[in-house]
């Protein structure tokens, strides 16, 4: 392969695209004739203010927020993101948590320090193997917000349709599965991710907010920990991760002119049912941890048959060119995480591996 790069399917970070790569590569000591690397311009300069902005315009152009949406740059993560968003949005209210796995697990221990938390779902009875149904939603009339992880990163479970919160504002998690596929804004009060899985770097924390739940933000808090600050200022408060927010517009073209979140959303569930499908006609060889309607398009987590193959079969791989399918320390097993830059043909050459390792050893 190109450079001698290898089939990457870590889960974060993870695999960014190599045409991405290539184009930062390029404009490694000279930056659109600047003379320098975007790293070294100053935050307040007139050709880094450009970047910062396109890369705003563009998030909102291809997830469809409108003018009533701010979209920020932050940092600390999503795990910053935990305990900031309650504080500025609980203030001893009550909020509706959603409870998937791990993510969501670290988002509710986070909220209790600023308010009522009502799980109004709890996966642990059901070893976090799917995602509720609308009925079996306990939602707290004149909630904050409701909470939700919108893909479960570790768990290997995703929402493919959001619940009906009757006209409370959803706060999700997105950070692993965001820009992956077309979905409806209206209902989000604020989303927030991580970038170090879809959309660039770590180090850069993506938050858009809804204006008017905006507006039911506390005031009075530490001056970096209150989203106003940021809003304020553009992002540009105090220094950003600005060579993060550079590679994230750079992703952010690539997915445009791929043809945007429609084809992306294409190429994620072609990747998705491709995996699948082979998973389910193996005959029991591999098997899918979630219920199939909860399986995640990015993050897809099996077992096969004994924990000394898992540990042959990850180690194998890896030999043969395919690193990053170790599942999470809590859960075992094996992880599939294939985000937007790992390409269909990834896919095809993994089941071809795991083919020949079931013909070996099934
Ligand atoms: C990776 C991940 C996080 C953690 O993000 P950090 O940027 O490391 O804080 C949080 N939530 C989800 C769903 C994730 O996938």
């Amino acid at each position: 392969m190109k450079y001698d790069r290898i089939w990457n399917f870590n889960p974060g970070p993870a695999a960014v695209p190599l045409e991405v790569l290539e184009q930062v590569h390029e404009s490694w000591f000279n930056l659109n004739r600047s003379g320098m690397n975007v790293m070294e311009m100053s935050h307040r300069s007139k050709e880094y203010e450009a970047i910062h902005n396109r890369a705003k315009e563009l998030i909102k152009q291809l997830l469809g927020f409108g003018n009533n949406y701010h979209v920020l740059f932050l940092q600390g993560g999503a795990s910053l993101q935990f305990a900031m968003m309650p504080m500025n949005f609980l203030n001893g209210k009550t909020a509706d948590y959603i409870h998937t796995g791990s993510w969501a697990g670290k988002a509710i221990k986070e909220a209790k320090l600023f308010g009522t938390v009502n799980l109004a779902f709890d996966g642990k009875p059901v070893n976090f193997n799917r995602l509720p149904r609308q009925d079996e939603l306990k939602l707290t009339p004149g909630a904050a917000y409701v909470h939700l992880t919108s893909n479960e990163t570790i768990g290997g479970i995703q929402f493919h349709s959001f619940p009906d919160t009757k006209g409370v504002p959803i706060v999700a998690d997105m950070s692993s599965d965001i820009l992956s596929r077309r979905f409806d804004p209206t209902p989000f009060g604020l989303i927030y991710a991580g970038a170090q899985k879809n959309l660039g770097p770590s180090g850069v924390t993506l938050v858009v907010m809804r204006d008017d739940f905006y507006k039911t933000a506390r005031e009075g808090l530490a001056t970096m920990l209150s989203y106003k600050t940021h809003d304020d200022e553009n992002s540009l408060y105090n220094t950003p991760n600005t060579f993060g927010i550079f590679f994230m517009c750079k992703v952010l073209e690539w997915v445009t002119g791929l043809g945007g979140m429609v084809e992306m959303e294409r190429r994620n569930r072609e990747k998705a049912d491709t995996l699948y499908n082979f998973i389910d006609g193996s005959g029991g060889f591999y098997r899918g941890t979630a219920e199939k309607e909860s399986r995640s398009w990015m993050n897809a987590c099996l077992r096969i048959p004994s924990e000394e193959l898992e540990a042959k079969f990850i180690s194998e791989a890896k030999t043969a060119g395919f690193i990053g399918l170790k599942g999470h320390r809590s859960v075992g097993g094996i992880r599939v995480s294939m985000y937007n830059a790992v390409p269909i043909d990834a896919i095809r050459d993994l089941i071809g591996f795991m083919k020949s390792f079931q013909a070996k050893n099934g």
